[in-house]
């Protein structure tokens, strides 16, 4: 079990950055090409900006091309967890770090193989512990 990370909106918002904010807990979304990472190639563990959770590897990172960073999965699987998200008139499947409940984006099953998913997350809300 994911140990859960709870605070208040207060505490979450003099913590985070506006942008982190806006994305982690109000559900938003960074501008595409924007981000610290999404052309990133450094070798190292991305973790939730947020609280800190390991998210995802960067062995498993892969270039999408579609503005976000993109992972082929999570470092493990109980580190996130997924929700149906049925806004904007889409049906999508919503990507939430498991401890501390923030927003990261979206999954969608048009991945290379082997899981043929794509991670699609905002770099806003991660944070690379590069190797050294
Ligand atoms: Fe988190």
């Amino acid at each position: 079990m994911t140990k859960k990370v709870v605070k208040t909106e207060e505490e979450w918002r003099a913590q985070l950055s506006p942008e982190q904010y806006r994305v982690a807990r109000q559900k938003g979304t960074e501008r595409a090409f924007t981000g610290e990472y999404h052309d990133a190639k450094d070798a190292g563990t991305y973790r939730c900006a947020a609280c800190g959770n390991e998210l995802f590897s960067s062995e498993a990172k892969f270039d999408s091309g579609c503005g976000w960073p993109s992972f082929t999965e999570p470092s493990a699987d109980e580190h996130v967890r997924t929700e149906v998200d049925t806004s904007h008139g889409m049906m999508r499947t919503e990507v939430l770090c498991a401890a501390c409940d923030s927003h990261l984006g979206h999954v969608f099953e048009d991945g290379p193989r082997p899981t043929g998913l794509r991670y699609c997350i905002n770099s806003v809300v991660l944070k690379l512990d590069k190797e050294e």
